[in-house]
């Protein structure tokens, strides 16, 4: 069997200080799956220059000159990791068999690479990489982020628990991937989506070898924001139940002012005003929610997401090619 060519694309956006120990880490770890026989020697790494306002446009230039297994990639401005990190697997789709994400950091532990390309070559098509434990996060990191993805599912957005981007994909599902047209691209919420055989391996996560994190509270609450209302129409959802919800006390707050009157203490007016003010913000929020719903149904539809994909076909009888 043919070894499946391998590349790894890294996004970066301003890791000057962390590039030269990723490329000495990365380019051991590819010679060592090559010389292994696991992968072929067309492998590469993809180096991703998501817009830096340092050196590091300048770092990858050198090291692809320097070393012809590192290659790069380099955006007309920055786009953010997201998008970075689309525009190196695509462009490694039509180069490779299996390409693999990673932060440029060095978090994500190298070595959980064997492990992938091993599930890869065991027929999965995506293979998560997982991590075993957060001990290595500041509190601060680990409670938001837990309390993201939390929150991600009570919405009914379908992420795997604890799994960031790094992670490998066959050609196929990046075919796929390629087929969800979504502007605003939330990768950890999509590629679930695929479906295709998955995998997962567990990995320590160490802390930022060198340089400052790219997420600050504020990027990351808007990554968050990004996920929940890319991926879900939740909340629409529960404007309508929070009108039902209201419509309902309204009818309760009537029972309770007719008790009151049986019981003889009444006040002029009250229970009609109370009573019109609880039904008629309730009948607001239901017919907002009920708009919302054809309006969540529409955003779901510009998407234009793939409605299937075709794991196999089994015929005797396949259309021309011509
Ligand atoms: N990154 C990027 N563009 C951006 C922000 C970040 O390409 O606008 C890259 C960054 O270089 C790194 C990865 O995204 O490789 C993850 O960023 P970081 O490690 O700072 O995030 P954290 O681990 O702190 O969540
Ligand atoms: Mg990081």
């Amino acid at each position: 069997m043919n070894q499946p060519v391998v590349y790894i694309v890294v996004p970066c956006y301003n890791e000057e200080a962390v590039l030269p120990e990723t490329f000495r880490r990365l380019r051991a770890k590819l010679e060592q799956l090559i010389s292994a026989g696991k992968a072929d020697n067309r492998s590469r790494l993809l180096f991703v220059n998501d817009g830096s306002k340092d050196r590091t446009w300048a770092l990858i230039a050198e090291a692809h000159a320097q070393c012809p297994l590192i290659s790069g990639l380099d955006l007309s401005r920055n786009r953010g990791h997201q998008n970075a990190l689309l525009a190196g697997l695509l462009t490694a789709r039509e180069r490779a068999d299996a390409v693999i994400s990673m932060d440029a950091d060095l978090q994500d532990d190298v070595d959980a690479v064997d492990a992938m390309v091993d599930k890869f070559r065991e027929g999965c098509d995506i293979v998560y990489g997982v991590r075993s434990s957060r001990a290595s996060d500041t509190f601060f990191k680990r409670f938001t982020a837990e309390a993201f993805y939390r929150l991600m599912s009570l919405l009914g957005a379908n992420v795997v628990f604890n799994h960031a981007d790094y992670r490998l994909m066959s050609r196929r599902a990046l075919d796929g991937l390629a087929e969800f047209r979504e502007a605003n691209l939330f990768l950890r919420g999509i590629v679930p989506m695929i479906g295709y055989r998955t995998g997962t391996v567990e990995y320590e996560r160490g802390v930022r070898f060198a340089g400052e994190s790219k997420y600050p509270l504020k990027k990351m609450i808007s990554f968050a924001m990004e996920g929940i209302t890319s991926l879900s129409t939740k909340p629409l959802k529960m404007i309508t139940a929070l009108g039902f919800l209201i419509f309902l006390v309204s009818i309760a707050m009537l029972a309770y002012s007719i008790v009151r009157w049986a019981m003889g203490e009444t006040i002029l007016g009250w229970a009609s005003l109370i009573c019109s003010i609880w039904a008629i913000g309730g009948l607001i929020l239901l017919s907002l929610g009920v708009i919302g719903e054809y309006i969540g149904k529409i955003y779901l539809e510009t998407k234009g997401r793939p409605r299937f994909l075709i794991r196999e076909v089994l015929e005797d009888n396949p259309p021309s090619q011509d």
